[in-house]
C-alpha cells in the first residue's frame, strides 16, 4: 500500500533528491569550500544495489519524483547502468538529473534513452573568463555543446541553473532571458546561499525582485500558475518559446510547501537542505534493518523536521555539509 511519508505538519512528501556521488570535476566557488573536500573512500559511497533499493523503499512510500545529482552525477562511474535501472521502478512519474553538462556532448542522448526525463543544466555566466573564475575550470565551450546536445536529445524538460550573485553575474540576467527567446528551455535564476566554508556574504545576495525589476525593464513577463509544491516561481516571457523561473530560498522561503527530501552520496537521509541532524541509512541498511525499521526511523525523523530554515545569517554560521556534498 502507498501511504505516503507525511512529516508533522501533515505534509506528504513525494519527491527524492539522490546525490549520487560527491565528487565532482568542478570548483564553483558558491559550492565547493575553498579548502576543497575529502572525498570519501567508495566503500563509504551507496553502491548501486543500495541506491536502487532505497529509491524503491521511498516510492513504495509515496515518492513519485526521483533526481539525481551530486557532486556532478556524471563522474559516477556506470551512471547510464544505474539510470537504466532505476527508470524500471514501478511508480515513478519524473526521473530527472542536476549536471554541470561538461560531459554532456557524449552522454546527453545515452541518459535520455536510459530514463531520464527532466535534465536540469548548472551554468553561471555566458562569458568564457567568468565561467573560468566561478567554476575554476576551463570548459565553458563543454557545457554549451552539452546545452545544445541536450536540446538536440529530446528531453521533455530542459532547465538551466544559475546562481546569481551581486557584483559576479547579476549583470547577466538579460542575457540569460535572452537564451529563451528561441531555446524551448527553462532558466531559474537561484539566490545564493549561505552552506559551509561558500564565503557566503549578506551583500553578494541577489534578491529575487531585484531580478525580477531588472527583467521588467527589457521583457514583459506573466507568471504561471504553479503547483502548491514548487520551489520556482515561473514565468513566461512575451515572444519567447521558453520560460524563466526564480528559485528564492533566502528572500522567500518555501518551506511550508516543500516536499523535497533528500539522500547523501554516502546514505544519509536529509528531511531538509538545511537540517544538521541525518539519518543513517546506509548503516542501517548493510546492518540488516527491515524495511519497517527503515520506514519507522524515516517517519521519526520527517516528524522531527524543522518547520522552516533558520534565517540566512545563521544559515552561514551553521555546521553542515557543503552543498557539493548534498547536492541541492
Ligand atoms: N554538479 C551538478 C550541477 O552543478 O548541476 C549537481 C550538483 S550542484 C550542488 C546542484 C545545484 O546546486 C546546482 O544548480 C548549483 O548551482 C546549486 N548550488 C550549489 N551551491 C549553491 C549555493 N550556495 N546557492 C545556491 N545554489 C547552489
Ligand atoms: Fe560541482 Fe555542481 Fe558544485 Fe559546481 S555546483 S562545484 S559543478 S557540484
Amino acid at each position: 500500500m502507498r501511504f505516503g511519508l507525511v512529516d508533522s505538519f501533515a505534509r506528504p512528501h513525494s519527491y527524492l533528491r539522490v546525490s549520487v556521488t560527491d565528487r565532482c570535476n568542478f570548483r564553483c566557488g558558491y559550492c565547493m569550500p575553498v579548502e576543497g573536500i575529502v572525498w570519501r573512500r567508495r566503500e563509504e559511497l551507496l553502491t548501486d544495489d543500495e541506491i536502487v533499493s532505497i529509491i524503491r523503499l521511498f516510492v513504495r512510500h509515496g515518492v513519485t519524483k526521483v533526481r539525481l545529482t551530486g557532486g556532478e552525477p556524471t563522474v559516477r562511474p556506470g551512471l547510464v547502468e544505474l539510470i537504466g535501472r532505476i527508470s524500471t521502478i514501478d511508480g515513478i512519474e519524473s526521473l530527472g538529473l542536476t549536471t554541470n553538462a561538461y560531459d554532456l556532448e557524449r552522454l546527453a542522448s545515452p541518459l535520455r534513452d536510459a530514463g531520464v526525463q527532466v535534465i536540469n543544466i548548472s551554468i553561471d555566466s555566458l562569458r568564457r573568463d567568468r565561467f573560468l573564475a566561478i567554476t575554476r575550470r576551463d570548459h565553458f565551450d563543454d557545457v554549451m555543446a552539452g546545452i545544445r546536445a541536450a536540446l538536440a536529445a529530446g528531453y521533455p524538460s530542459v532547465k538551466l541553473n544559475v546562481v546569481v550573485m551581486a557584483g559576479v553575474n547579476a549583470d547577466e540576467i538579460l542575457d540569460f532571458v535572452e537564451l529563451t527567446r528561441e531555446w524551448p528551455i527553462t532558466v531559474r535564476f537561484i539566490e545564493f546561499m549561505p552552506f559551509k566554508s561558500n564565503g557566503w556574504q549578506k551583500a553578494e545576495l541577489y534578491p529575487y525582485a531585484a531580478m525580477v525589476d531588472d527583467i521588467q525593464t527589457r521583457y514583459e513577463i506573466e507568471a504561471e500558475e504553479v503547483e502548491p509544491h514548487a520551489v520556482a516561481r515561473t514565468f513566461r516571457v512575451s515572444g519567447h518559446r521558453g520560460k524563466i523561473g526564480f528559485i528564492a530560498s533566502m528572500t522567500r522561503s518555501f518551506c511550508a510547501g516543500c516536499n523535497r527530501l533528500r539522500l547523501t552520496a554516502d546514505g544519509k537521509f536529509k528531511p531538509c537542505l538545511f537540517s544538521v541532524p541525518e539519518l543513517d541509512l546506509r548503516d542501517a541498511l548493510r546492518g540488516g534493518a527491515t524495511e519497517e525499521e527503515l520506514v519507522t526511523r524515516i517517519r521519526a525523523a520527517l516528524w522531527n523536521k524543522q518547520r522552516e530554515h533558520p534565517p540566512m545569517e545563521l544559515l552561514q554560521q551553521q555546521e553542515g555539509r557543503s552543498m557539493v556534498e548534498i547536492g541541492g
